[in-house]
Formats: structure tokens, sequence, C-alpha cells
């Protein structure tokens, strides 16, 4: 095995079982026998030691500033049933906390580092896994993977691989990026699947990301408690999760509103399957900061005229998707936010989010702060929220907190 030896000191980070070694940290690099380019392959297991010799770990190699992802500690290669044992551990924490059953199919069963597995995502649908790789390691071991999950998830029967979007660009790739691993033969032409007793459709090859947004689902059941009797905006709605639990709260009306047609279209048909006949719920396609200014000028949109919110949730998708992007993503939180707050109903309250890894939580509420003085009301935080418990945070890792979240009361 290529042998990655780091400059001195650089091994305390891997001692205090941080996952990853950047480019900055290595030596030397040694490779094995069977080499006949003078680099280890993309995606190739290496064996970590400290500048002593001392055998730190096992992981993925990949061309990048994270030179490899560890996958184990301590030991210079894996053991035989690896991706099986993994998976199996990842699967037992969620059946421990009761996060599955009849009522709720849809979960995160493995959130990368934050299971110990960097780079791999598997997203559970009811009866299919779809599978996103984040490094060329995890693409060059997919079939283990997938039939790791089949043999330790008894109600899975097709493995979809979803990685056009998610493998590095500049890696020279062998193989299919997306299809079917496992089965996939005889699925339905729409697919459906439970969260929390609500019915959603899940398109995984046309949809974004693995298909849904399972990262919302506990500040979505927030929204529910929240909703009786008020007129709800679910601002960046994609399939609109938030407008089902806030439509099974009791609100008056819902307002979901996407830039995006294909996940109006999902809107519509989540809501017609879970309220069928429903006269209360408005999908409307518009850009949001359109949206949010035509209805703070009073002007009419798609024909009708709206008169402010009692309650706005605001998911926009990742501002800044890299560190230098920053500060042009914490203007555009603040901007936003401004807007909602400026025409949320006295009394109403905002739900705002980011999901940008780069921004941390002081930095979005600082941003929100900014909103809420530009506007001059009064405003108190209800809530902090953040990812739910089947993307775990590993806690060597902390860079894998990412979704946070405010509530807001608008006087
Ligand atoms: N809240 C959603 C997830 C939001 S993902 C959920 O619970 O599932 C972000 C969404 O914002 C995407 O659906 C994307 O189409 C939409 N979007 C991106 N830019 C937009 C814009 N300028 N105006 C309105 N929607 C936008």
């Amino acid at each position: 095995m290529t042998i990655i030896a780091l400059k001195p000191h650089k091994e305390e980070s891997v001692l205090r079982f941080h996952p990853w070694v950047f480019s900055g940290a290595i030596a030397r690099v040694t490779l094995d026998a069977d080499h006949r380019s003078p680099v280890p392959d993309e995606g190739e297991l290496v064996c970590v030691v400290g500048a002593n010799g001392q055998v730190l770990g096992v992981g993925h190699w990949q061309v990048g500033s994270i030179a490899v992802r560890l996958l184990a500690f301590g030991v210079d290669s894996l053991p035989e049933h690896f991706w099986q044992e993994r998976i199996a551990a990842a699967y037992a924490m969620r059946r421990s906390i009761g996060l599955i059953s009849e009522n709720n199919n849809t979960y995160r069963l493995v959130h990368g580092e934050g299971d110990r597995l960097p780079g791999l995502i598997v997203d559970i649908y009811g009866d299919t896994a779809v599978v996103q790789a984040h490094s060329v390691g995890i693409h060059l071991c997919r079939k283990d993977i997938a039939e790791a999950i089949v043999a330790t998830v008894k109600e899975v029967k097709g493995v979809y691989y979803k990685s056009d979007d998610t493998l590095p660009f500049k890696a020279s790739i062998e193989g299919e990026k997306t299809g079917w691993l496992v089965g996939g033969d005889q699925q339905p032409a729409e697919y459906w699947a439970k969260e929390n007793g609500l019915e959603v459709r899940i398109d995984w090859l046309n949809g974004q990301k693995t298909g849904f947004f399972i990262d919302q689902r506990e500040n979505r059941a927030l929204v529910e408690r929240y909703a009786r009797g008020k007129d709800v905006l679910n601002m960046f709605c994609y399939t609109g999760g938030f407008s089902l639990y806030a439509l099974r709260g009791g609100a008056r009306t819902v307002h979901s509103v996407d830039v995006s047609q294909k996940a109006i279209d999902l809107v519509n048909a989540n809501v017609a399957r879970n309220f069928p006949g429903c006269t209360t719920h408005k999908a409307v396609t518009a850009d949001a900061f359109d949206y949010l200014s035509a209805v703070t000028n009073g002007k009419s949109v798609n024909d009708q005229i709206v008169n402010g919110f009692d309650l706005i949730i605001l998911d926009p998708p990742a501002f800044a998707k890299h560190r230098d992007a920053v500060k042009n993503a914490l203007r555009g939180y603040q901007r936003i936010n401004a807007k909602a707050i400026e025409m949320i109903r006295p009394g109403g309250i905002l739900f705002t989010f980011s999901c940008s890894q780069a921004v941390d939580k002081e930095a979005f509420r600082l941003a929100v702060f900014s909103a809420a003085a530009q506007t001059g009301r009064h405003v108190r935080i209800l809530h902090q929220l953040h990812q739910p418990q089947d993307h775990p945070i590993n806690i060597y890792h902390p860079e894998g907190e990412y979704l946070k979240g405010l509530v807001l009361y608008v006087e």
C-alpha cells in the first residue's frame, strides 16, 4: 500500500480523530511497487504515518487540498467487512433513537464524516436507497457499499447511484456516475415515501440532491406547531415539505414559492395527495426577491393581492458554496431577511435558515441581526435550530455542522 508520511507535528489532528489530511501536512509519498504513475491514483486506499513512522490510519487519496479522507484510525488496512460494519452501525443508531417507522420511512442512513464514512451520503426512501459519492474513493467502492446497504436494511430493494453533481469535476472517473447499483427494474413511474405520516413524492432522477431535503424534518414539525390560523409563506419551498406541515397544522392559507417550475409541480402533487380538494394552498413560480418586493409594494402577484403573512419560512439554497463567497452570501442573507421581516405582520413568526457550511452560526445570526436592525422592528429569538439527528456531527469533525436556523417573533 502507498504510504503517506506527515511532517513533524502534523499528526496531532489525526491523533484526535479528525478525518482529513491536508496536502500541506504531507512530507513524503512512498508509492507501492505496483504503481506506474509517479503519484498515487485518485481514490486509492493509502496508509498515513506520522513523522516518526507511527501508523495513523488508512483512507482514500484525492487530488486537492484535502489529500486523504481517513476511514479508519490506528490501523494499516481496512478490516474485511468494513462497509458492512460501518453501515450497520449507522443503521443501528437510527433504529435505536426511534427514527424509522411505518409513518417515517424517509431518513438519511449515512451522513459522511458524521457517520465516520467521509465522502458518502445515503438517503433512504422506503424500499429505495439513493447513494451519493463526494470522493473518487467512495465511487470506486460503490458496489460494495450498495451490497452492504441491502444486507443491512431489509426494506431496501433498490439502490440508485446519483453522483454526477457531487464527484470532483477534475477527476478522471471510470464507470457510470448515475444509475441503479441494485434492482431498479420494478420501480413505479411515481415514487412516494412517508415523512412523519405525510406522503412525499420523491424524484431522485430529475430532482435536486437525492430528491428530497430530509434535513428539515424536525424543523418542519415545529412549523406545524405554530401554523394554526396563520397565513403562511413558504419561500424557497422546493417540493413543499414545510407547506405540508403548515397545512396539517391548520394554517389559514399557505403560499409556496420557488423559482423552479419542476419544484412547483411537485409541491402541487404533494398537496393534492395529502389534502385532496385543498383550496387554501397556492403555489407560485417566482424569484424570491421579485416576489417579496412585489408583496412589500402591495402589487398583485400572479393575479393575487397578498397583504403580508403571519408566518414566513426562508430556506434558501447555499448562498456560499466556498469560503471566498462568504461575504456576498452574508449580504444575500441580510437582504432577503430584511425583506421578510419588513413584510411580516405584527406578532408574526419568521423561520430563517442557512445551509451554507462556510457561513457559521455566529455570522448567520449577525446577518439576521443586521436585517432586523435595518427594519427597526422589535425581534425576539424563540428557537435556534439545526440539522436533525440523522445528519449527525462527528464530535472530532466540527466542519460537519452546516444547517442553522432562527425562529424569530416579530412585533
Ligand atoms: N425548503 C425546501 C428546500 C429548499 S432548497 C425543503 O424543505 O425541501 C432551495 C430551493 O430554492 C430550490 O428548490 C431552488 O429551486 C430554490 N431557489 C433557488 N434560487 C431561487 C430564487 N432566486 N428564488 C426562488 N427560489 C429559488
